[in-house]
Protein backbone atom coordinates (compact mmCIF):
# COMPACT_ATOMS: atom_id res chain seq x y z
CA UNK A 1 0.00 0.00 0.00
CA UNK A 2 1.16 3.54 -0.96
CA UNK A 3 1.17 5.62 1.86
CA UNK A 4 0.43 8.89 0.18
CA UNK A 5 -2.39 9.51 -2.79
CA UNK A 6 -0.95 8.36 -6.11
CA UNK A 7 -1.51 10.80 -9.31
CA UNK A 8 -2.12 9.93 -13.27
CA UNK A 9 0.41 12.79 -13.67
CA UNK A 10 3.05 14.43 -10.96
CA UNK A 11 4.75 17.85 -13.08
CA UNK A 12 7.94 19.28 -11.65
CA UNK A 13 8.27 23.61 -12.57
CA UNK A 14 5.75 25.76 -12.28
CA UNK A 15 6.45 27.70 -15.42
CA UNK A 16 4.73 27.46 -18.92
CA UNK A 17 5.88 24.68 -19.90
CA UNK A 18 4.66 22.28 -16.79
CA UNK A 19 1.27 24.77 -16.45
CA UNK A 20 0.21 23.63 -20.18
CA UNK A 21 0.81 20.22 -19.50
CA UNK A 22 -1.21 20.33 -16.39
CA UNK A 23 -4.03 21.50 -18.57
CA UNK A 24 -3.84 19.19 -21.01
CA UNK A 25 -3.55 16.32 -18.84
CA UNK A 26 -6.96 17.66 -16.70
CA UNK A 27 -8.60 17.96 -19.92
CA UNK A 28 -8.52 14.06 -20.18
CA UNK A 29 -9.29 13.77 -16.64
CA UNK A 30 -5.87 12.92 -15.45
CA UNK A 31 -5.52 13.36 -11.90
CA UNK A 32 -2.47 15.98 -12.07
CA UNK A 33 -0.24 17.15 -9.44
CA UNK A 34 1.90 20.19 -10.12
CA UNK A 35 5.11 21.01 -7.92
CA UNK A 36 7.03 24.20 -7.97
CA UNK A 37 10.35 24.96 -6.17
CA UNK A 38 9.52 28.71 -4.96
CA UNK A 39 6.96 30.40 -3.10
CA UNK A 40 5.98 31.80 -6.43
CA UNK A 41 7.45 30.60 -10.08
CA UNK A 42 9.83 33.60 -11.40
CA UNK A 43 12.09 32.17 -13.85
CA UNK A 44 11.97 32.31 -17.76
CA UNK A 45 8.28 32.15 -18.12
CA UNK A 46 7.80 35.40 -15.81
CA UNK A 47 10.47 37.35 -17.38
CA UNK A 48 10.05 37.16 -20.80
CA UNK A 49 8.96 39.60 -23.55
CA UNK A 50 5.18 38.19 -23.49
CA UNK A 51 4.80 37.67 -27.21
CA UNK A 52 2.82 34.83 -28.77
CA UNK A 53 4.21 35.15 -32.22
CA UNK A 54 4.00 32.14 -34.56
CA UNK A 55 5.04 33.95 -37.60
CA UNK A 56 8.41 34.20 -36.23
CA UNK A 57 8.98 30.15 -35.58
CA UNK A 58 10.23 27.83 -38.26
CA UNK A 59 8.17 26.85 -40.81
CA UNK A 60 7.73 22.88 -39.73
CA UNK A 61 5.33 21.70 -36.80
CA UNK A 62 6.58 24.34 -34.68
CA UNK A 63 5.04 26.77 -36.77
CA UNK A 64 1.37 24.98 -36.51
CA UNK A 65 2.21 24.73 -32.40
CA UNK A 66 1.99 28.55 -32.55
CA UNK A 67 -0.89 28.74 -34.18
CA UNK A 68 -2.38 26.44 -31.99
CA UNK A 69 -0.98 27.95 -28.97
CA UNK A 70 -2.50 31.54 -30.04
CA UNK A 71 -6.07 29.37 -30.25
CA UNK A 72 -5.72 27.94 -26.75
CA UNK A 73 -4.64 31.21 -25.01
CA UNK A 74 -7.85 32.71 -27.09
CA UNK A 75 -10.43 30.30 -25.53
CA UNK A 76 -8.76 30.44 -21.92
CA UNK A 77 -9.19 34.57 -22.18
CA UNK A 78 -13.05 34.08 -23.23
CA UNK A 79 -13.17 32.23 -19.96
CA UNK A 80 -10.71 34.01 -17.54
CA UNK A 81 -8.88 36.69 -18.17
CA UNK A 82 -5.11 35.80 -18.42
CA UNK A 83 -3.59 39.15 -19.43
CA UNK A 84 -3.81 38.57 -23.77
CA UNK A 85 -4.31 41.40 -26.17
CA UNK A 86 -4.75 40.19 -29.44
CA UNK A 87 -3.43 43.30 -31.24
CA UNK A 88 -1.08 41.90 -33.65
CA UNK A 89 2.24 41.93 -34.40
CA UNK A 90 4.38 44.24 -37.00
CA UNK A 91 7.34 43.87 -38.56
CA UNK A 92 9.29 46.85 -39.54
CA UNK A 93 11.96 46.78 -42.75
CA UNK A 94 14.84 48.50 -42.15
CA UNK A 95 16.54 48.26 -45.59
CA UNK A 96 15.49 46.83 -48.99
CA UNK A 97 17.32 43.33 -48.15
CA UNK A 98 14.69 42.66 -45.30
CA UNK A 99 11.66 44.39 -47.18
CA UNK A 100 12.22 41.80 -50.09
CA UNK A 101 12.14 39.29 -46.69
CA UNK A 102 8.40 40.64 -45.75
CA UNK A 103 7.40 40.15 -49.13
CA UNK A 104 8.44 36.49 -49.82
CA UNK A 105 7.79 36.02 -46.00
CA UNK A 106 3.81 37.41 -46.60
CA UNK A 107 3.81 35.26 -49.44
CA UNK A 108 4.91 31.86 -47.30
CA UNK A 109 2.26 32.96 -44.73
CA UNK A 110 -0.44 33.34 -47.12
CA UNK A 111 0.35 29.77 -48.97
CA UNK A 112 -0.54 28.57 -44.87
CA UNK A 113 -3.59 30.54 -44.80
CA UNK A 114 -2.18 32.99 -42.13
CA UNK A 115 -3.44 36.11 -42.15
CA UNK A 116 -1.04 39.24 -43.25
CA UNK A 117 -0.61 42.20 -44.86
CA UNK A 118 2.06 44.17 -46.47
CA UNK A 119 2.41 47.76 -45.85
CA UNK A 120 4.55 49.83 -48.04
CA UNK A 121 6.78 52.43 -46.14
CA UNK A 122 4.35 55.34 -46.27
CA UNK A 123 1.47 53.13 -45.05
CA UNK A 124 3.10 51.84 -42.01
CA UNK A 125 4.23 55.42 -41.12
CA UNK A 126 0.70 56.37 -41.71
CA UNK A 127 -0.60 54.13 -39.10
CA UNK A 128 2.84 53.95 -36.56
CA UNK A 129 3.59 57.68 -37.09
CA UNK A 130 6.14 58.10 -34.44
CA UNK A 131 8.49 55.65 -36.35
CA UNK A 132 11.57 57.15 -37.86
CA UNK A 133 11.45 57.91 -41.57
CA UNK A 134 14.73 57.36 -42.40
CA UNK A 135 14.24 53.45 -40.46
CA UNK A 136 11.53 52.01 -42.09
CA UNK A 137 11.41 50.81 -45.48
CA UNK A 138 8.12 48.73 -45.70
CA UNK A 139 5.97 46.63 -42.85
CA UNK A 140 3.84 43.21 -42.56
CA UNK A 141 1.20 43.08 -40.13
CA UNK A 142 0.30 39.69 -38.00
CA UNK A 143 -3.42 40.53 -37.36
CA UNK A 144 -4.04 37.48 -35.25
CA UNK A 145 -1.01 37.18 -33.30
CA UNK A 146 -0.80 38.72 -29.49
CA UNK A 147 0.93 39.84 -26.63
CA UNK A 148 0.96 38.44 -22.90
CA UNK A 149 1.64 39.86 -19.69
CA UNK A 150 4.45 37.46 -18.31
CA UNK A 151 4.23 38.64 -15.18
CA UNK A 152 0.47 37.53 -14.63
CA UNK A 153 -0.09 34.61 -17.85
CA UNK A 154 0.82 31.61 -15.96
CA UNK A 155 -0.05 32.29 -12.50
CA UNK A 156 -4.05 33.31 -14.13
CA UNK A 157 -3.72 29.49 -15.95
CA UNK A 158 -2.38 27.86 -13.10
CA UNK A 159 -5.32 29.54 -10.65
CA UNK A 160 -8.24 28.75 -13.39
CA UNK A 161 -6.52 25.40 -13.34
CA UNK A 162 -7.02 24.92 -9.23
CA UNK A 163 -10.18 26.72 -9.34
CA UNK A 164 -12.03 24.85 -12.16
CA UNK A 165 -10.28 21.64 -12.96
CA UNK A 166 -9.23 20.31 -10.01
CA UNK A 167 -5.26 20.35 -10.33
CA UNK A 168 -3.44 20.06 -7.28
CA UNK A 169 -0.31 22.23 -6.49
CA UNK A 170 2.48 22.68 -3.61
CA UNK A 171 4.06 25.47 -3.85
CA UNK A 172 7.89 25.90 -1.69
CA UNK A 173 8.43 21.96 -3.18
CA UNK A 174 11.70 21.13 -4.45
CA UNK A 175 11.85 18.11 -5.52
CA UNK A 176 15.15 16.19 -4.92
CA UNK A 177 14.95 12.72 -6.28
CA UNK A 178 13.00 11.24 -8.45
CA UNK A 179 13.10 7.54 -9.17
CA UNK A 180 10.84 4.43 -10.67
CA UNK A 181 9.99 2.30 -7.81
CA UNK A 182 7.36 -0.62 -7.74
CA UNK A 183 6.47 0.27 -11.40
CA UNK A 184 5.48 4.17 -10.69
CA UNK A 185 7.62 6.97 -10.39
CA UNK A 186 8.20 8.08 -6.73
CA UNK A 187 9.50 11.98 -5.81
CA UNK A 188 11.43 13.16 -2.93
CA UNK A 189 11.09 16.24 -1.73
CA UNK A 190 13.84 18.51 0.56
CA UNK A 191 11.53 18.85 3.24
CA UNK A 192 11.10 15.00 2.90
CA UNK A 193 7.70 14.93 1.47
CA UNK A 194 7.18 12.10 -1.03
CA UNK A 195 4.58 11.50 -4.15
CA UNK A 196 3.93 9.35 -6.36
CA UNK A 197 2.86 9.37 -9.82
CA UNK A 198 1.92 7.22 -12.95
CA UNK A 199 4.07 9.14 -15.10
CA UNK A 200 6.02 12.16 -13.70
CA UNK A 201 6.83 15.30 -15.79
CA UNK A 202 10.32 16.86 -15.36
CA UNK A 203 10.08 20.61 -16.82
CA UNK A 204 12.28 21.93 -14.71
CA UNK A 205 13.79 24.78 -16.41
CA UNK A 206 17.49 25.92 -16.95
CA UNK A 207 18.62 23.95 -13.52
CA UNK A 208 19.65 21.07 -14.91
CA UNK A 209 22.29 20.08 -12.27
CA UNK A 210 19.70 18.62 -9.74
CA UNK A 211 17.49 15.72 -11.34
CA UNK A 212 18.59 13.00 -13.45
CA UNK A 213 22.05 15.37 -14.80
CA UNK A 214 23.19 12.28 -16.09
CA UNK A 215 20.38 12.26 -19.04
CA UNK A 216 21.57 15.92 -20.02
CA UNK A 217 23.68 15.38 -22.66
CA UNK A 218 25.97 19.15 -22.17
CA UNK A 219 27.72 18.92 -26.01
CA UNK A 220 23.85 19.19 -27.06
CA UNK A 221 22.98 21.64 -24.88
CA UNK A 222 22.98 25.80 -23.66
CA UNK A 223 21.77 28.15 -21.71
CA UNK A 224 21.13 31.67 -22.94
CA UNK A 225 21.14 34.74 -20.45
CA UNK A 226 19.03 38.07 -22.03
CA UNK A 227 18.65 41.23 -21.07
CA UNK A 228 15.60 42.84 -20.83
CA UNK A 229 14.43 47.08 -20.29
CA UNK A 230 11.45 48.83 -18.89
CA UNK A 231 11.10 52.38 -20.18
CA UNK A 232 8.87 54.64 -18.03
CA UNK A 233 5.22 55.00 -18.70
CA UNK A 234 4.14 57.37 -21.17
CA UNK A 235 1.33 57.89 -23.76
CA UNK A 236 -0.16 55.23 -25.38
CA UNK A 237 1.47 54.78 -28.69
CA UNK A 238 2.05 51.00 -29.36
CA UNK A 239 -0.85 48.83 -29.50
CA UNK A 240 0.91 46.09 -31.06
CA UNK A 241 4.39 43.79 -30.93
CA UNK A 242 6.82 45.78 -32.62
CA UNK A 243 9.54 43.62 -34.84
CA UNK A 244 11.90 45.16 -36.12
CA UNK A 245 14.51 44.61 -38.47
CA UNK A 246 17.33 42.61 -36.90
CA UNK A 247 14.28 40.74 -35.74
CA UNK A 248 13.66 39.68 -38.94
CA UNK A 249 17.25 38.89 -39.71
CA UNK A 250 17.09 36.56 -36.48
CA UNK A 251 13.71 35.06 -36.80
CA UNK A 252 13.67 31.39 -37.82
CA UNK A 253 10.97 31.47 -40.34
CA UNK A 254 12.97 33.96 -42.51
CA UNK A 255 15.46 31.53 -43.43
CA UNK A 256 13.08 29.98 -45.47
CA UNK A 257 13.15 32.82 -47.54
CA UNK A 258 14.70 32.30 -50.81
CA UNK A 259 16.55 35.72 -50.50
CA UNK A 260 17.89 34.97 -46.65
CA UNK A 261 21.23 33.37 -48.23
CA UNK A 262 21.71 36.59 -49.95
CA UNK A 263 21.52 39.04 -47.15
CA UNK A 264 24.62 41.09 -46.66
CA UNK A 265 25.24 42.70 -43.31
CA UNK A 266 26.93 45.84 -42.51
CA UNK A 267 29.67 46.39 -39.58
CA UNK A 268 27.28 47.75 -37.69
CA UNK A 269 24.41 44.65 -37.69
CA UNK A 270 27.37 42.58 -37.27
CA UNK A 271 27.87 44.25 -33.64
CA UNK A 272 24.65 43.98 -32.23
CA UNK A 273 24.23 40.79 -33.36
CA UNK A 274 27.42 39.63 -31.67
CA UNK A 275 25.46 40.33 -28.75
CA UNK A 276 22.45 38.99 -29.79
CA UNK A 277 20.65 42.44 -30.28
CA UNK A 278 17.56 42.42 -32.42
CA UNK A 279 15.09 45.18 -31.11
CA UNK A 280 11.17 44.57 -29.96
CA UNK A 281 8.86 46.74 -28.33
CA UNK A 282 5.77 46.05 -27.15
CA UNK A 283 3.64 49.05 -24.23
CA UNK A 284 2.26 47.43 -21.23
CA UNK A 285 -1.07 48.17 -19.67
CA UNK A 286 0.61 51.24 -17.70
CA UNK A 287 2.07 52.55 -20.17
CA UNK A 288 5.94 51.38 -19.77
CA UNK A 289 7.60 50.25 -22.80
CA UNK A 290 9.15 46.85 -22.87
CA UNK A 291 12.34 46.78 -25.30
CA UNK A 292 14.46 43.76 -25.81
CA UNK A 293 16.58 41.92 -25.71
CA UNK A 294 20.03 40.38 -26.17
CA UNK A 295 21.23 36.70 -26.13
CA UNK A 296 24.42 35.56 -24.73
CA UNK A 297 25.42 31.61 -24.48
CA UNK A 298 27.14 29.30 -22.68
CA UNK A 299 27.07 25.37 -22.51
CA UNK A 300 25.23 23.79 -20.05
CA UNK A 301 26.80 23.70 -16.81
CA UNK A 302 28.60 26.48 -17.28
CA UNK A 303 26.42 29.00 -16.13
CA UNK A 304 27.60 30.69 -13.52
CA UNK A 305 30.42 32.18 -15.92
CA UNK A 306 27.65 34.34 -17.86
CA UNK A 307 26.92 36.26 -14.53
CA UNK A 308 24.20 38.30 -12.63
CA UNK A 309 25.14 41.54 -14.03
CA UNK A 310 23.08 43.49 -16.04
CA UNK A 311 25.78 44.59 -18.75
CA UNK A 312 25.25 48.81 -19.06
CA UNK A 313 26.88 48.20 -22.47
CA UNK A 314 24.40 46.02 -23.84
CA UNK A 315 21.90 47.93 -22.33
CA UNK A 316 23.12 51.28 -24.15
CA UNK A 317 23.74 49.01 -27.31
CA UNK A 318 19.37 48.31 -27.31
CA UNK A 319 18.70 51.87 -26.19
CA UNK A 320 20.63 53.00 -29.18
CA UNK A 321 19.34 51.28 -31.87
CA UNK A 322 15.35 51.61 -30.48
CA UNK A 323 16.24 55.42 -30.43
CA UNK A 324 17.10 55.02 -34.34
CA UNK A 325 13.95 53.27 -34.95
CA UNK A 326 10.91 55.55 -33.06
CA UNK A 327 10.29 58.41 -31.41
CA UNK A 328 9.34 57.87 -27.75
CA UNK A 329 8.10 60.54 -24.98
CA UNK A 330 10.79 59.12 -22.84
CA UNK A 331 14.14 57.02 -22.96
CA UNK A 332 14.30 57.11 -19.17
CA UNK A 333 14.76 53.46 -17.91
CA UNK A 334 12.86 52.53 -15.08
CA UNK A 335 14.50 48.65 -14.72
CA UNK A 336 16.36 46.39 -16.29
CA UNK A 337 16.66 42.62 -15.69
CA UNK A 338 17.85 39.38 -17.33
CA UNK A 339 16.30 35.82 -18.20
CA UNK A 340 17.80 32.63 -18.56
CA UNK A 341 16.69 29.81 -20.77
CA UNK A 342 17.97 26.26 -21.71
CA UNK A 343 17.88 25.09 -25.66
CA UNK A 344 18.79 22.31 -27.53
CA UNK A 345 21.17 22.78 -30.19
CA UNK A 346 20.22 19.37 -31.86
CA UNK A 347 16.06 19.74 -31.41
CA UNK A 348 13.28 22.10 -30.73
CA UNK A 349 12.67 20.70 -27.43
CA UNK A 350 15.11 18.53 -25.59
CA UNK A 351 12.76 15.44 -24.72
CA UNK A 352 13.62 12.17 -23.19
CA UNK A 353 11.55 8.77 -21.35
CA UNK A 354 13.72 7.44 -18.24
CA UNK A 355 12.77 3.81 -17.26
CA UNK A 356 9.14 4.37 -18.76
CA UNK A 357 7.84 6.96 -16.26
CA UNK A 358 9.76 9.79 -15.75
CA UNK A 359 9.76 12.21 -18.68
CA UNK A 360 11.89 15.17 -18.98
CA UNK A 361 10.27 18.02 -21.10
CA UNK A 362 13.14 20.90 -20.94
CA UNK A 363 15.07 23.28 -23.97
CA UNK A 364 12.07 24.76 -25.74
CA UNK A 365 14.47 27.88 -26.22
CA UNK A 366 13.29 31.24 -27.15
CA UNK A 367 9.73 30.05 -28.16
CA UNK A 368 8.07 28.99 -25.22
CA UNK A 369 5.55 31.55 -24.76
CA UNK A 370 4.29 31.25 -28.10
CA UNK A 371 4.43 27.26 -28.32
CA UNK A 372 3.93 25.90 -25.25
CA UNK A 373 0.46 25.33 -25.45
CA UNK A 374 0.11 23.95 -28.36
CA UNK A 375 3.44 21.76 -28.28
CA UNK A 376 2.12 20.31 -24.93
CA UNK A 377 -1.30 19.13 -26.12
CA UNK A 378 0.59 17.31 -28.45
CA UNK A 379 3.17 15.27 -25.91
CA UNK A 380 0.24 15.14 -23.37
CA UNK A 381 -2.08 13.26 -26.16
CA UNK A 382 0.98 10.92 -26.96
CA UNK A 383 1.73 10.56 -23.63
CA UNK A 384 -1.70 8.96 -22.54
CA UNK A 385 -2.54 7.53 -25.89
C1 LIG B 1 14.04 37.59 -21.33
C2 LIG B 1 13.27 36.52 -22.05
C3 LIG B 1 12.39 36.88 -23.08
C4 LIG B 1 11.64 35.91 -23.74
N1 LIG B 1 10.65 36.29 -24.61
C5 LIG B 1 9.82 35.36 -25.15
C6 LIG B 1 8.73 35.75 -25.97
O1 LIG B 1 8.43 36.93 -26.14
N2 LIG B 1 7.99 34.78 -26.56
C7 LIG B 1 8.27 33.45 -26.38
O2 LIG B 1 7.60 32.61 -26.98
N3 LIG B 1 9.25 33.04 -25.52
C8 LIG B 1 10.03 33.96 -24.91
N4 LIG B 1 11.03 33.57 -24.06
C9 LIG B 1 11.24 32.13 -23.82
C10 LIG B 1 10.28 31.59 -22.75
O3 LIG B 1 10.21 32.46 -21.66
C11 LIG B 1 10.79 30.19 -22.32
O4 LIG B 1 10.86 29.36 -23.48
C12 LIG B 1 9.85 29.51 -21.34
O5 LIG B 1 9.50 30.37 -20.30
C13 LIG B 1 10.49 28.23 -20.76
O6 LIG B 1 9.53 27.67 -19.89
P1 LIG B 1 9.85 26.45 -18.93
O7 LIG B 1 8.56 26.05 -18.32
O8 LIG B 1 10.65 25.42 -19.67
O9 LIG B 1 10.89 27.00 -17.86
P2 LIG B 1 10.77 27.95 -16.58
O10 LIG B 1 9.91 29.11 -16.81
O11 LIG B 1 12.19 28.21 -16.20
O12 LIG B 1 10.09 27.04 -15.48
C14 LIG B 1 10.76 26.03 -14.76
C15 LIG B 1 10.18 26.02 -13.36
O13 LIG B 1 10.68 24.85 -12.66
C16 LIG B 1 10.90 25.22 -11.31
N5 LIG B 1 11.86 24.23 -10.76
C17 LIG B 1 13.16 24.06 -11.13
N6 LIG B 1 13.71 23.06 -10.42
C18 LIG B 1 12.74 22.57 -9.58
C19 LIG B 1 12.71 21.54 -8.59
N7 LIG B 1 13.79 20.79 -8.36
N8 LIG B 1 11.57 21.34 -7.90
C20 LIG B 1 10.46 22.08 -8.15
N9 LIG B 1 10.44 23.09 -9.08
C21 LIG B 1 11.57 23.32 -9.78
C22 LIG B 1 11.49 26.64 -11.42
O14 LIG B 1 11.38 27.33 -10.20
C23 LIG B 1 10.61 27.22 -12.52
O15 LIG B 1 9.47 27.87 -12.00
C24 LIG B 1 11.82 34.53 -23.41
C25 LIG B 1 12.72 34.17 -22.40
C26 LIG B 1 13.43 35.14 -21.72
C27 LIG B 1 14.36 34.73 -20.60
Amino acid sequence: MLKNRKYDLVIVGGGVIGTFCALHALKKKKSVLLLEKDELPYEASFRNFGQAVPSGQALNAWFEYGRKSLKIYKELQQEFDISLVGNGSWYVASDDQEATLLEEMSQLMKDRNYGNRLYTANEFLEINPHFKKEYVKAGLFFPEEASLNPLVMVHKVREYLIKYMGLHYHNQCSIIGVEKKRGIAMLTSSKKQIFWGDHVILANGRDTQFLLPEHYPKEELTISKLQMLRLTPQKQLLKSNILTGLTIRRYESFHSCPSFAKLSTSPEQKLLQEKGIHILFKQAQDGSIILGDSHEYIPAGQQASLGFEISTEINDMMLNEAKKITHLESWQVDSSWSGFYLQSNQSEVFTKTVDNVIHIVNGIGGKGMTTSPGFTAEYIHQLFS
